[in-house]
């Protein structure tokens, strides 16, 4: 297996030539030269896997250059029941025949991002331990990313995790979720700023290619592949979960930001799992589902972008959007290369008047969006009605999901983040806050570990560079 780039400029790399980036060296997304395709047999063969060996078999087709036995190894080391607070990992609810929530969200930091992160880090530990090099993991964060990144590397060796978040405009769950590790390797600061200036920091240091070599600094953002290959794993388990035969069809319903998670879906469909549709929700923010209704791809500015109640999916542009399109133009890199040219001007492309705006529909994708009140409707309607709570990002697939709901086709609304997370939103729709799960009752009481900085780049350079060398 070998990977290219969106764009054409990158001569084929193998999966561990890629791991610590993604992102080409002509700015495009790495992708693999072509999907492996899953027989019926092996369909078969996988449906009464467990998740770690079920995996395996999915992600040692995507990664060849990994010995096999220290694959299923560092999978084996990943998916655990302690880990994932069960064997199941991703269990499956089901809330009346033929409707179901993937249960994605009991990792370390109770979102969907621990499922890839979790093997990132532990993927990240193994490249670096046969190098002897280090990696100085630099990100921005309001929220879920920066502790999801951050649980999945904390205590590994060769790795430092600076994350850059705003000072003081978490939630104070998210806060202290953050800044209550102790462990040596991660360095919280926050920044009096917002979160824009965060991620322009980021920025700068990254752009600065002199010291980004010297200090060996690294990101984990959702461009990644290898997180998607990881995602790639519970739309199979789902799938078996929801069905008794191979000849069935399912659709899925998936809380949608930067298209990360739902890439993950339709790089399944594409190997061949009987996927009918990939359902995509987006919340007020709905550059995506602007596209799938009229095939205008709008990128907006940050000045645009609406603060909700579903704050994971408050994003401008989908930055794995590309992957998608790469596919959709039958992998034309160079109209990838051409649009993009104009994305990145922060202008937009229109696909409505080519053929590739009815050939959408051949992928199976179909979109809708939310807003606060329905949002709130959703969670309060799914509680009355089957005594579940749901946080306020699967609120949103479930509203769209239901939408597109059918007769005999089983829905699966993927659960991306447990409601503890976002308990405003659940004190407003059902009267009261939700129940913390246990090892999370004092979590906002626990002693906090983090520094306060300027919004400046030059402060964070130098904060980077005494930590490398204390
Ligand atoms: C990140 C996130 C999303 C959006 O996922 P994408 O892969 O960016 O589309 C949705 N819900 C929650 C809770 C998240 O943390």
């Amino acid at each position: 297996m070998r990977y290219i780039s969106t764009r054409g400029g990158m001569l084929p790399k193998t999966f561990s030539e890629i791991l610590l980036s993604g992102l080409s060296p002509d700015g495009g997304l790495a992708i693999p030269e072509k999907y492996p395709k899953i027989s019926l047999t092996e369909l078969n063969n996988w449906r009464d896997l467990g998740y770690q060996d079920l995996a395996f078999e999915i992600i040692s087709r995507f990664v060849d250059d990994i010995p096999a036995e220290d694959l299923r190894r560092i999978i084996a080391q990943t998916y655990t029941a302690e880990v994932f607070g069960n064997a199941d990992i991703t269990p499956l609810k089901t809330l009346e025949p033929g409707w179901h929530i993937l249960g994605l969200s009991n990792g370390p930091t109770l979102a969907f991002k621990d499922i890839a992160m979790q093997l990132l880090g532990n993927l990240f530990q193994y490249q670096l331990d046969k190098t002897g090099e280090e990696l100085n993991i630099l990100g921005a964060t309001s929220g879920d990313t920066g502790s999801s990144a951050e649980y999945a590397m904390r205590g590994k060796r060769g790795i430092r995790v600076f994350m850059l978040s705003p000072f003081g405009k978490m939630s104070r769950f998210q806060t202290a979720q953050m800044f209550s590790l102790q462990d040596k390797n991660i360095f919280n600061i926050a920044i009096r700023g917002v979160f824009d200036d965060c991620q322009d920091i980021v920025k700068a240091v990254s752009n600065d290619h002199a010291f980004k070599q010297a200090h060996r600094i690294g990101t984990v953002n959702s461009i990644n592949w290898a997180r998607i290959v990881a995602q790639i794993v519970y739309y199979f388990k789902g799938y078996f979960a929801a069905t008794k035969t191979n000849d069935e069809q399912v659709s899925f319903a998936v809380p949608s930001g930067n298209f990360g998670n739902i890439c993950a879906g339709h790089v399944a469909r594409m190997m061949g799992l009987p996927i009918k549709r990939l359902i995509l929700a987006t919340n007020e923010n709905d550059v995506l589902d602007e596209f799938f209704m009229t095939g205008v791809y709008r990128p907006r500015a940050t000045t645009e972008t609406k603060h909700t109640s579903s704050p994971s999916m408050d994003i401008s542009k989908a930055s794995n959007f590309e992957r998608f399109i790469f596919d959709l133009t039958d992998r034309d890199a160079s109209q990838v290369a051409q649009w993009w040219s104009v994305v990145d001007q922060g202008k937009s492309f229109d696909i409505s008047s080519t053929p590739l705006f009815n050939k959408i529909k051949d992928f199976g994708f179909v979109s809708g969006s939310s807003n606060h009140a329905s949002r709130i409707a959703t969670i309060r309607d799914i509680y009355q009605r089957y005594q579940v709570l749901v946080d306020t990002h699967t609120a949103d697939g479930l509203k769209v999901g239901q939408a597109y709901r059918e007769n005999g086709i089983p829905l699966i609304c993927l659960e991306t983040a447990l409601p503890v997370k976002f308990s405003e939103s659940i004190q407003e729709a059902i009267g009261h806050e939700p129940k913390r799960p246990s090892g999370f009752e004092n979590l906002e009481d626990l002693p906090q570990r983090f520094v306060v900085k300027e919004a400046n780049a030059e402060t964070i350079k130098s904060y980077i560079h005494e930590q490398c060398h204390a």
